[in-house]
C-alpha cells in the first residue's frame, strides 16, 4: 500500500502550550478521530477514534483515554493482512518540562506527541501468533502457494498417503 493511504503521524503531535500556561488542575479532552495510521513503519492502525484527556498537573500532563482502533497485523501462517480490533486505555504521564526520568514527555515546544505511546500501546495489544482463522491452512513451504486458495501439488505425498497411492496408480 503507498504511503499516501496513510494520514501521517504527525497529526498525533499536540500543541499544548495553551495548557502548559494553566496552573495544576486543569484539563482538556481532545476528540480523536482519525483514518489509516502508521506508527514507525511497523504498527499500523486502521483508524483511531476516541476521547483524549490531558490534565495538567505539577509534573506535567496526563494524557487519558479509551480509544478505539483496528491494528492492521498479518497472519503468522498465511501473511494475509488480518485486522485486531481493540481498545487502547491510555494512562501516561508526560512530564513538563522534559525528563530523562519519564518515558514521555512534552517537548520544550508545547508538543505532545502521542504516537511514540500509541505504537508502544498497540504492540502489548496485539495477540502474538494471530491467525486470519482457526484453521488457516498457511503457505506451502515449497512453492508459498497459500493453501487457502488453493492447492498445490509440493509435497502432496507426504500430507496424504491415498493421494500418493493414486498418483503411483496413474504413472
Ligand atoms: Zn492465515
Ligand atoms: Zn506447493
Amino acid at each position: 500500500m503507498s504511503d499516501s493511504q496513510y494520514v501521517h503521524p504527525r497529526v498525533l503531535k499536540f500543541n499544548i502550550g495553551f495548557l502548559l500556561v494553566q496552573g495544576a488542575g486543569h484539563q482538556r479532552d481532545m476528540e480523536l478521530d482519525l483514518p489509516r495510521l502508521r506508527l514507525d513503519d511497523d504498527v499500523e492502525l486502521d483508524f483511531l477514534t476516541g476521547t483524549l484527556r490531558l490534565s495538567r498537573n505539577s509534573r506535567g500532563v496526563l494524557a487519558q483515554g479509551k480509544l478505539k482502533t483496528q491494528i492492521v497485523g498479518e497472519c503468522v501462517r498465511c501473511l494475509e493482512p488480518i485486522t485486531t480490533p481493540v481498545e487502547l486505555e491510555l494512562e501516561e504521564l508526560f512530564s513538563y518540562p522534559p525528563s530523562p526520568e519519564t518515558p514521555y514527555s512534552v517537548d520544550d515546544t508545547g508538543i505532545l506527541d502521542l504516537a511514540p505511546l500509541l505504537r508502544e500501546e498497540a504492540i502489548l495489544a496485539v495477540p502474538m501468533g494471530a491467525l486470519c482463522r482457526p484453521d488457516c491452512a498457511g503457505l506451502c513451504l515449497e512453492c508459498g502457494q497459500n493453501l487457502n486458495e488453493a492447492t498445490c501439488d509440493c509435497k502432496a505425498d507426504d500430507i496424504d498417503p491415498r493421494l500418493a497411492i493414486l498418483r503411483q496408480l496413474r504413472e
